[in-house]
């Protein structure tokens, strides 16, 4: 199939790291990249640490295919979100539930830097874990939004790359089965301990489907969908 190589837009939260385990699934040579932009993320930067290091124990496959991980330092986008921090004063939440920390078209520059590293390393695919489903209120997660990247960034750089969105259609609920669909209880398990989703940075209160405040919209996000994978958990005949 050619150039079977990947980089995965990796985070460290639930979304990413089951979009990580779909891309060692199928293809040759997986790299990850992430982006340091603030104090917030310190812990997801610590978690994604974790589950790269654990990954390879789950699977001989995972173990030959995980290559290098590159951070990439984007303090100047943390410089435009604390802007908007000082401004509110506090962390409050947009009706459209997002934080008032968002950096609106903050994808949108995540991949332009994640094709800058994938055309340095000869990687053809992109892999992100961006959701339509759930998070409506981020337009930069639209399909209609990567697919226009795509054919921005294959133009712009004079080269074919495919972005990849393995969640685009599928509900938390739905992730949660899929981690499971893919690599067993024991990825789901790795799921659940060791990505990160609450806003607030909260590690400390152990909740079923995992660690968080409980009160955030990701940690709402987050239980709901683990209460609803809960209810109906059958995998079977779920499409990969
Ligand atoms: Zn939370």
């Amino acid at each position: 199939m050619g150039n079977s190589r990947a980089l995965v837009l990796f985070s460290g939260g639930q979304d990413s790291t089951t979009t990580l385990a779909w891309a060692l699934d199928r293809f040759d040579a997986v790299e990850t990249i992430g982006f340091d932009y603030g104090q917030r993320h310190r812990i997801e930067m610590e978690c994604r640490m974790t589950i790269r290091a654990k990954l390879p124990a789950l699977s001989a496959r995972y173990a030959e295919r995980l290559g290098p991980d590159h951070v990439v330092d984007l303090k100047a986008l943390g410089a435009i979100s604390e802007t908007a921090l000082t401004r509110e004063t506090e962390i409050a939440f947009t009706d459209a539930g997002l934080p008032s920390t968002f950096v609106p078209g903050r994808n949108l520059i995540f991949l332009t830097f994640a094709a800058a590293l994938a055309y340095r390393r000869d990687l053809k695919h992109i892999v992100l874990g961006v959701c339509e489903t759930d998070y409506s209120g981020y337009p930069d997660c639209r399909d209609d939004t990567i697919k226009a990247m795509q054919v921005s960034l294959s133009l712009g750089l004079d080269r074919r790359l495919v972005l990849h969105t393995p969640l685009m259609w599928r509900d938390k609920a739905q992730t949660f089965a899929l981690a499971r669909a893919i690599g067993g209880q024991a990825l789901l398990d790795l799921v659940i301990e060791d990505s990160h989703s609450c806003y607030l940075g909260d590690r400390t209160t152990r909740h079923g489907w995992g660690y968080g405040c409980g009160h955030c919209p990701a940690c709402d996000l987050r239980s709901q969908g683990f209460a609803a994978y809960l209810a109906v958990p059958d995998d079977s005949g779920l499409d990969l």
